[in-house]
Parts: structure tokens; C-alpha cells; sequence
């Protein structure tokens, strides 16, 4: 039998205390969830290595690279991230980046491989933004473009907010193309072109994402061949999450991840997947939710 490799560090929690805006005990929560789940005897566990300057600088200034490494991100900046950039946070954000490069390359070796961080997707080139400090994708995006492990890199970002940050960075480089589908009256309030954007009307339910999906994903393959897909697969669509202005329950995300996970693997194109926003005062609610995302991908292995 086939294993789903996962991608893990416990670091990628930075202990924030209970009841933060940002839900950071999510991810220890998740790996206990994975660990007790028929997930366990099929996964191949991986820890990635914080990711170095060079790597991130080929998505980010070198100033706020050097910046956060340094844990001397200004004020206004962390204001805008939503946390100050301590060496935890500093880490976990090397770390995920990291963790979505290996995410990568063992996609493109066994077909589908799962972090379980990433997507932080409003982080820019210049800057953080929006609980996130590096952007993971833009960053293994360019890499593997750049080592010439591939030609032509499809992010799809079903967040529930729109991947602003991954549209700027990835902006005017023809081997990327961008899709975001997300609420169009959430944050952030001022978009950023994505090569596909997608924004949704505000309570949307199961029946009608799922319908607007399957119009999709074909268009996300018209004129442009892949040879790797980063599949953004956070779980705040869901109607009860905190921040999101969309109505899924977990059957639909189930079958929002079983789609994207069945139309590329069908196709034969490598699809590796990054955790994306949750949010809920109730951790073990929005760990459950991201677990779906995993059993998903564990039926496509
Ligand atoms: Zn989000």
C-alpha cells in the first residue's frame, strides 16, 4: 500500500496562549488528531529544516528577510501580521517554508504529499500581513522553478480569503499561475490580481461551491500544463469559522478537497497541499476540520 507522506515539525507551533486571535495550538492539535486517526499506519512522517535566507529572499525583500530572522520586524509591520515576529515565530515561519519545499519535492517523487502548515498566503514581497510572516508557496514556487526541478508551477488557493500575497509576488513570472476562490467581501479588503480570481458572494453553501468549483478547476489546466500544483486548502469556508463569510460544512470540504486532490492526481500532475486559515477559539473543532483535508488526500495516494 501506497503512504501519504505528511509534512511535520512541533514547532510549527509557537504556543501562543489560549484564546489568541491566531489559533496557533491548532497544529500540535492537528498531529494528535493525524497520530490517532487510520492516518497513522499510512503516512510517511518528514521534518523539514528551517528554511535559509537565500531561499526565502527568492519570494521576499532582503531586508524583511533579515528582519525576521533577526526578530527585528518593525512595529507597524507586526501590527499588520498580527503578532510579534519572536524567535518562535520566526522559526515556525522557516520552518513551514520549508516544510512546503519538502511538501513539493515528495509530490513530485510520489504524486501527493501534505503539510501540515503553510499557505500563508497575504504575506508580500515586502512584507508580512494577515497571521502570516513568509509566504511558504511563493517561496517553494520559485525555488523549484529556479533549480529547474520544474517548468510551470499552478497554485490553487481555496482559503476563504483571497492568496493577495501570492498574486503580488508571483505577478509578471509566466512559469506561475494563481487561482484564488474565496469570499469576495472578506479580508484583504483590497485585492490583488490572481492570473484566475474567484470572489463568492457572501453564506454561500455546499451545492453551489461545489457547482462553481467543478466550472473551475478545468479552466485552471486551459493553456497552461503544470508540472506541479500547490493546493491551498484552508478550512475557513467552513460556516462556522470564525473569519470566514461562507457557509461549508464538513461534508463539503470533504468533497471540495476530494475533488481537487482527484482531478490532478487523474491527470497525472503532482499535487502538494498546505494547511491555509482556521480559525475558532475551539482548537480541537478547527484541527477536526483540517484533518479532512488529510483524509482527502489520503484516499489519492
Ligand atoms: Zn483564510
Amino acid at each position: 500500500m501506497s503512504q501519504l507522506p505528511i509534512i511535520h515539525a512541533p514547532a510549527y507551533d509557537a504556543g501562543f496562549a489560549p484564546g489568541h486571535r491566531f489559533p496557533m495550538g491548532k497544529y500540535t492539535r492537528l498531529m494528535e488528531l493525524i497520530l490517532q486517526s487510520g492516518l497513522a499506519s499510512i503516512m510517511e512522517l518528514h521534518a523539514p529544516a528551517p528554511a535559509s535566507a537565500e531561499w526565502l529572499t527568492l519570494a521576499h525583500a532582503r531586508a524583511y528577510v533579515d528582519q525576521v530572522l533577526a526578530c527585528d520586524v518593525p512595529a507597524l509591520v507586526e501590527r499588520e501580521i498580527g503578532f510579534p515576529v519572536d524567535q518562535r515565530v520566526s522559526m515556525r515561519a522557516r520552518l513551514a517554508a520549508a516544510g512546503t519545499v519538502m511538501a513539493a519535492r515528495l509530490a513530485l517523487s510520489g504524486g501527493i504529499a501534505c503539510n501540515t502548515a503553510g499557505g500563508s498566503h497575504h504575506a508580500r514581497r515586502a512584507q508580512g500581513a494577515g497571521f502570516c510572516t513568509f509566504n511558504d508557496v511563493a517561496v517553494a514556487a520559485h525555488l523549484l522553478l529556479a533549480d529547474g526541478e520544474v517548468d510551470r508551477v499552478l497554485v490553487i488557493d481555496l482559503d476563504v480569503h483571497q492568496g493577495d500575497g501570492t498574486a503580488e509576488i508571483c505577478a509578471g513570472t509566466k512559469a506561475i499561475r494563481t487561482v484564488s476562490m474565496h469570499a469576495e467581501k472578506n479580508y484583504p479588503v483590497r485585492k490583488q490580481a490572481s492570473s484566475i480570481d474567484v470572489g463568492l458572494p457572501d453564506g454561500v453553501r455546499d451545492d453551489a461551491y461545489l457547482e462553481t468549483l467543478d466550472w473551475l478547476l478545468p479552466r485552471t489546466l486551459e493553456g497552461f500544463s503544470p508540472d506541479l500544483v500547490f493546493y491551498n486548502a484552508g478550512v475557513d469556508p467552513h460556516g462556522e469559522d470564525r473569519l470566514g463569510r461562507l457557509s461549508l460544512t464538513d461534508r463539503g470540504l470533504k468533497d471540495r478537497d476530494r475533488r481537487v486532490f482527484s482531478f490532478f492526481r487523474d491527470r497525472g500532475i503532482p499535487i502538494a497541499s498546505v494547511l491555509g486559515g482556521g480559525y475558532s477559539h475551539d482548537i480541537d473543532a478547527v484541527a477536526r476540520r483540517h484533518l479532512i483535508t488529510f483524509e482527502a488526500a489520503s484516499e489519492f495516494v
